[in-house]
């Protein structure tokens, strides 16, 4: 008799960092997992502008999700788009099928938001899919090859302009790698536009880069971005993005590329659950990631809103992980008849690269920077990347880009404005 046909069925929306920490936790458990994503791969995030810089190409940081739960003979994998959620009958709506569930964890996440401005995404394209890295890897090469192009001076200077708006973890680490690129990688192989002149500007609307870090860490971040070439502007907020620059009041920045690494939404799906959400749309959840009143409905990662000690547990990956784990154990606990612990977040710290040697690290109470900092960085991405393959090939590309600074990933495929 098949055993596992009676057994209760989970369906875990989202193979991100929360969704696969969950189906991998669930392993051995006697349940059927459906894990359903609309991308094929799972994604390591924190790289993904490694990709838009050219430095790691696509499959360096991602892998297919079938491929990551092959041996976990209870996963089936569904590469489909999820569009609506019925709590009432408990089912989901993923394309064209229906797919009905006994529990369901919701994970997928969040995507980028422009405070209300949704026509800056056209000139400002954010970074969160493997998509948006490619688009934004060729928006990044194609201004260098049309500023060569370009005949006119001042219209050049707009070619090797770039903007980055947002001077979190993600913003830093663009403009550091887009320094590096413009004064070292390119320009022996330029004739006509120098890319040694690009202007890189890194435009912040609070006091400081890295706002979430210590103030030290702060300032050692932006003094090192300001060696490496970069514009640092805090207190400056952004109230125009079009094909002609950023504006901040008064002020404007003429670039042909902009970036945007600010404000963050929550999955729309959220919307569906019928429960409490905060300003970005995030779930409020009970103490055990179950909705208030649909205890078989778990929803965790960026779409969790999960306070603990008066705080709100951040969206990064490792609360997403511990969320994933979490929650099957609550799963099987339920299945078992045991009452689940709430859910408790363990802060381990963060950490932030600025350029392909220094980096500034926080571990709640130690703090370092420099190249202990970027060595420190270095290791935890290596050793929290999903595969052997994906380690192997981002230390081989690496030590290469280290050694010679070059980016292995410079091939420009699509294209991405007419005007290029
Ligand atoms: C550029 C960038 C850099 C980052 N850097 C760091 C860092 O250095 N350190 C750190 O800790 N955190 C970092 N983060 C944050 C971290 O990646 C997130 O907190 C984490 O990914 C959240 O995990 P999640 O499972 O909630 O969502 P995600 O990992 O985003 O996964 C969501 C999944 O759901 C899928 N999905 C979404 N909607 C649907 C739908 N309708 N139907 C089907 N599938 C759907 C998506 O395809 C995706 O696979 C970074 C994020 C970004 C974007």
């Amino acid at each position: 008799m098949d055993t596992q046909a009676s057994w209760p069925h989970v369906v875990i929306l989202g193979g991100g960092f929360g969704g696969l920490n969950a189906t991998r936790a669930l392993a051995r458990a006697p349940v059927r997992v459906t894990l359903v994503d609309r991308a094929n791969h799972h994604v390591f995030q924190p790289l993904l502008y490694q990709v838009a810089a050219a430095s790691l190409s696509g499959p360096d940081i991602a892998a297919p999700l079938r491929h990551i739960v092959r041996r976990q003979r209870n996963v089936t994998v569904w590469m489909e788009e999820v569009t609506g959620i019925d709590l009432a009958a408990r089912r989901v709506q993923a394309g064209a099928q229906t797919i009905t569930y006994d529990y369901l964890v919701v994970a997928t996440g969040s995507t980028h938001a422009y405070f209300g401005h949704d026509a800056w995404e056209e000139f400002a394209p954010g970074l969160k899919t493997m998509n948006d890295a490619l688009a934004i890897r060729r928006r990044i090469l194609s201004a260098f090859e049309a500023a060569e192009r370009e005949p006119d001076a001042v219209k050049r200077a707009e070619w090797l302009a770039f903007v980055i708006v947002g001077a979190g973890p993600t913003g830093v680490e663009l403009a550091g790698t887009l320094a590096e690129i413009a004064h070292h990688t390119l320009p022996r192989e330029f004739r006509i536009a120098h890319p040694r002149q690009a202007r890189i500007h890194l435009v912040e609307a609070g006091p400081r880069v890295l706002s979430a870090m210590p103030e030290t860490l702060s300032a050692i971040a932006q003094r090192k971005l300001e060696r490496m070439g970069v514009d640092v502007h805090t207190g400056a907020a952004v109230t125009g993005i079009d094909a002609t620059g950023v504006r901040m009041g008064d002020e404007h920045i003429p670039a042909r590329t902009v970036l945007w690494a600010a404000g963050v939404a929550a999955s729309p799906l959220g919307a569906q659950l019928g429960a409490e959400r905060d300003r970005a749309g995030r779930v409020k959840v009970a103490p055990d990631l179950s909705l208030p009143v649909r205890p078989e409905v778990f929803v965790i990662g960026d779409l969790a809103w999960v306070e603990q000690g008066g705080q709100r547990v951040p969206g990064m990956a490792p609360a997403a992980k511990q969320m994933g784990t979490y929650v099957a154990h609550a799963i099987r606990d339920r299945i078992a008849g045991r009452a689940a612990r709430p859910f408790r977040y363990r802060d381990y710290g963060s950490l932030a690269s600025i350029s392909r040697s220094s980096a500034v690290v926080d571990l709640r109470g130690l703090k370092f920077s420099g190249f202990a900092g970027w060595l420190f960085w270095l290791f935890a991405h290596i050793f929290f990347l999903i595969s052997f393959r994906n380690r192997l090939a981002v230390m081989w590309n690496w030590a290469w880009s280290y050694m010679t600074w070059q980016r292995g990933a410079r091939i420009i495929v699509g294209r991405s404005r007419a005007s290029e």
